[in-house]
């Protein structure tokens, strides 16, 4: 009998470093190479240890996101590993700016926590070929399609055919409209194991629009308090979304005027350029606005670029929208340093948080943090902290509506920390409950790294 083989190499019960391995008749796929953000150097990666790379024959990157995509020249350049790597040309083109962003930080921290050196990225990055969404390559007996996946721009899911079985691959995914991207697509045809993301497991997302107002009101009151606004974010990604609604709140508010908003990321200026590109591959709300205006969305009429904190004058309420977005160290760190102990002043967290980071040890409100240069030195935070997520994950409507258009009869749980991974699981087989030991039964797993799954192939492809 055939088995189909699931093997997590990382992101198993935990978001961050995600690296999952499929298996079938000899043929091997890997689905994403990314980095753990709470962890640095070697304890940052997937258990590469724990799985012979020689073995595998594609390679597919879902996204640009580091927890995705940045262990990726070590993979290619210090194992064994000789397959063939894809990912969407607007992830190629991000991907080479921001893993160059990621050498030159890990390298500043400890010269012993870098990976891999920009020379391995440059050599690696000549041997990463690109996909279209909607195209299919076939490899050796494996067929795959890149499908949008909203979340962040070239997202992709992944529709993967090995010897008759289908498995998509969502990466992260969001079903959302917002102001540039499309919502994740589902794929015309029903795939035998389904992939999916649980980062909110059973949680629910507040509607969009009160989300904005309730983001654009804490602003306005936070500066007309005389405070200033730190806005943590990823580089890439969400922040592009968040300036949109930034920029398009200024021009309907002569008050705020004389009030600037700052994106401190000299990496997002570089990675403009990508996003006024690729508009062709964004939503009809932004392609709509460009045809409009005449005038690239992406180019801001409110919002100022600044390089570094050194070309800063702190003397006025603003708002500065910093990376990076868990708070770990650079410009984020040290405004959120500055900034706290003034209770005027307002940090609003729009992203996930994840597990052993300052992101997630600040949304506790603690009445102290401990400085980054010296952990020992404690500094009083009277700020206001807030929490309003525009991560663009799907919530549990979204993700078990999701799953009940895409029908799979197996489904693998992925990239969630153990709880709400649990929970959503247990939400998924009371709601497939009715069809328990019937041919219609849905199977749910929620793997551990390293933990091996095996699913009988020919159920499958009896109960078809
Ligand atoms: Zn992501």
């Amino acid at each position: 009998m055939d088995q189909f083989r699931f093997f997590c190499l990382g992101g198993g019960n935990e978001v961050g470093r995600s690296s999952h391995i499929i298996q079938f008749k000899g043929k091997t796929v890997m689905l994403d190479a990314g980095v753990h953000p709470a962890f640095q150097g070697m304890a940052s990666l997937p258990f590469y240890d724990e799985f012979d790379l020689g073995t595998v024959d594609v390679l597919l990157i879902s996204h640009f996101h580091l927890d995705h995509a940045a262990s990726l020249p070590y993979v290619m350049q210090k194992t064994n590993f000789k397959g063939r790597v894809f990912m969407t040309h607007p992830t190629k083109a991000i991907y080479r700016w921001l893993l160059n962003d990621f050498v030159r930080v890990t390298a500043i921290d400890d010269d012993s926590n870098q990976l891999y050196s920009d020379k391995d990225l440059k050599d690696s990055f000549d041997r990463i070929e690109t996909i279209d969404f909607h195209s299919t390559i076939e490899i050796d007996g494996i067929r795959f399609t890149a499908y949008q996946a909203g979340h962040v721009l070239g997202a992709a899911m992944f529709f993967i055919e090995i010897a008759g079985i289908k498995v998509l691959f969502t990466g992260d995914f969001s079903r959302e409209e917002d102001r540039h991207l499309s919502v994740a697509e589902v794929p015309p045809v029903r795939p035998d194991v389904l992939i999916t993301e649980s980062t909110f497991g059973t949680a629910t997302h507040e509607p969009r629009e009160e989300k904005e107002k309730k983001l654009t009101t804490m602003i306005h009151s936070t500066l007309a308090n005389g405070g200033r606004v730190l806005m943590p974010v990823f580089a890439l990604g969400r922040a592009q979304e968040l300036l949109l609604i930034l920029d398009e709140y200024w021009s309907q508010h002569q008050d705020l005027e004389n009030i600037k908003v700052y994106y401190a990321s000299d990496l997002a200026r570089k990675c403009l350029a990508v996003y006024q590109t690729y508009i062709n591959m964004m939503n009809e709300n932004i392609r709509k606005k460009f045809r409009d205006t005449n005038k690239n969305p992406f180019q801001f009429q409110y919002i100022k670029n600044i390089k570094n904190l050194s070309k800063f004058d702190d003397f006025q309420p603003s708002v500065v929208v910093a990376s990076p977005g868990m708070l770990q160290n650079g410009v984020s760190r040290a405004l959120l340093e500055k900034w706290a102990p003034d209770p005027r002043n307002t940090l609003i967290m729009t992203g996930y948080s994840v597990e052993g980071t300052m992101a997630k040890e600040i949304l506790l409100e603690p009445t102290e943090i401990p400085s980054q240069q010296n952990p020992d030195v404690l500094i009083p935070r009277r700020m206001t902290v807030e929490e309003i997520s525009f991560a663009a994950h799907v919530d549990y409507e979204q993700n078990s509506k999701f799953i009940e258009l895409v029908n799979p009869k197996t489904i693998v749980l992925v990239h969630g920390e153990s709880n709400p991974m649990g929970r959503l699981k247990s939400a998924l087989l009371s709601k497939y409950s009715k069809y328990k030991n019937t041919p219609d039964e849905v199977k749910v797993y929620n793997p551990r790294n390293c933990e091996d799954l095996l699913v009988e192939f020919k159920g499958i492809k009896i109960a078809k």
